[in-house]
């Protein structure tokens, strides 16, 4: 497009002359009054937390007012993701929330899992159980299951493990932790030993 001196001018007035119409108007009361909204975030307190997605391990600030998850966003501070968050771990909101399908409202999710569930073998129903009837139902699992399975001489050569039993860690463990999940699981001869964080 030719641009003339003359038509350059006109372009600059017309461009001023729309900004300066604007700042009148974002400086009438009225104006303000009708575009100012409370700030989301308002009388909310910062939790982190960390994505429970992927082995990437980004943090997250969850704000929170009156015991309700309002907001949640990549934690700035965090040394991995800086503030950022993939779309998958940006839609971690929904774990708790989602959006009603027929009245569009932002409920809490139904669906969400509170407390440890157990399908028994041949059930078709998950059923709740306590945190210490669960633990103590796996310790006495795996304790079975490595009794019954423990290989002490293969060929003539002391082996002591496990084919019975194999560890999957998840990617929220840190390092401390997986040194203590491998110890545990090397001194019941377990040698299946993976995580989802090995990366
Ligand atoms: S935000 Fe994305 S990249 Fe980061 S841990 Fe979650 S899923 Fe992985």
């Amino acid at each position: 497009m030719q641009l003339t001196r003359r038509g350059f001018f006109k372009s600059v007035g017309a461009a001023f002359a729309a900004t300066a119409a604007f700042e009148v108007a974002a400086a009438s009361p009225a104006l303000a009054v009708e575009t100012s909204k409370e700030w989301k975030l308002v009388n909310t307190e910062e939790h982190t937390s960390i994505c429970c997605y992927c082995a990437g391990g980004c943090g997250s600030l969850c704000s929170v007012r009156d015991g309700e998850l309002v907001n949640l966003e990549g934690d700035p501070d965090h040394p991995i993701n800086k503030g950022g968050l993939c779309p998958k771990g940006a839609s971690m909101f929904q774990l708790r929330n989602i959006v009603d399908p027929e009245t569009r409202e932002v409920i809490k999710n139904p669906e969400r899992v509170t407390k440890p569930m157990v399908r028994r073998p041949g059930g078709k129903d998950w059923e709740p159980i306590t945190w210490e009837d669960a633990i103590k139902e796996i310790a006495r699992k795996v304790k079975d299951t490595r009794d019954a399975t423990f290989i002490e001489n293969e060929g003539g050569m002391t082996v002591n493990w496990t084919p019975g039993i194999a560890s999957l860690g998840g990617s929220q463990e840190n390092s401390e932790e997986e040194y203590l999940i491998l110890k545990m699981m090397r001194s019941l001869g377990v040698v299946a030993i993976d995580n989802q964080a090995r990366v």
